[in-house]
């Protein structure tokens, strides 16, 4: 199988290709269906499976279909533990996105947040975030939340173990109702179970 079966556009394969990524793994010919359906996910998968591009690649493919941008506002919101893994996961964006003109940004708490709250006022595309600082710039009122169309929860497991789930709760309090959720966890426990049942429609199980 190769990527092109997926359903993935040209300047996507094309920035794979680059990488010399020659064939999907597993969680991503699963994944990446399912999320270009438009249809909610959880997904089971440790570091090294490959589940990054799992879903940033169909993310991306859907987010160009349609541009539309307003200042202040963000089309994708990913959700990560850490900091380091906010920029880990921007810089694969931009990886696969770099044929594409779609924008990103990672932000995360202990730096200036001048700097994130200039690049909000144009809007960002898809936006990679820890919980805590997105709270606060929400509370800031540097960005809304009324054009979101994803949400993903990246590394779940690790964000309840590291205390987040109010934070989490509120920000998806604020998100609409209607749009595409994606949950991914090293393992899925009854917490996990949890948030997944407040947070997700009728997902699709990988
Ligand atoms: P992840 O599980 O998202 O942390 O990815 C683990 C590593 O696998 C990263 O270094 C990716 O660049 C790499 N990778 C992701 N998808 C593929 C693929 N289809 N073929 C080869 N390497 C890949």
């Amino acid at each position: 199988m190769s990527f092109s079966t997926l359903g993935l556009s040209e300047p996507i394969i094309k920035a794979v290709t680059d990488l010399a990524y020659t064939e999907p793994t597993d969680i991503q010919k699963q994944a990446i269906p399912v999320i270009l359906s438009g249809k909610d996910l959880i997904g089971a998968a440790q570091t090294g499976t490959g589940k990054t591009a799992s879903f940033v690649l169909p993310l991306l493919e859907k987010l160009n279909s349609e541009r539309k941008l307003r200042g202040k506002r963000i089309r994708a919101l990913i959700l990560t533990p850490t900091r380091e893994l906010a920029v880990q996961v921007e810089e694969s964006i931009n990886q696969y996105g770099k044929y594409l003109s779609l924008s990103s940004m990672a932000m995360y708490g202990g730096v200036d947040s001048a700097l994130h709250k200039q690049r909000l006022i144009w809007g960002i595309d898809i936006l990679v975030a820890t919980p805590g600082r997105l709270l606060d710039m929400a509370h800031q009122r540097a960005l809304h939340f009324d054009e979101l169309e994803v949400l993903v929860l990246d590394e779940a497991d690790r964000m309840l173990d590291m205390g987040f789930i109010d934070d989490i709760n509120k920000i998806i309090e604020r998100l609409p109702l209607q749009r595409q959720n994606l949950l991914f966890s090293a393992t899925i426990s009854n917490e996990v179970r949890a948030l997944a049942k407040r947070s997700i429609n009728a997902p699709v199980e990988i």
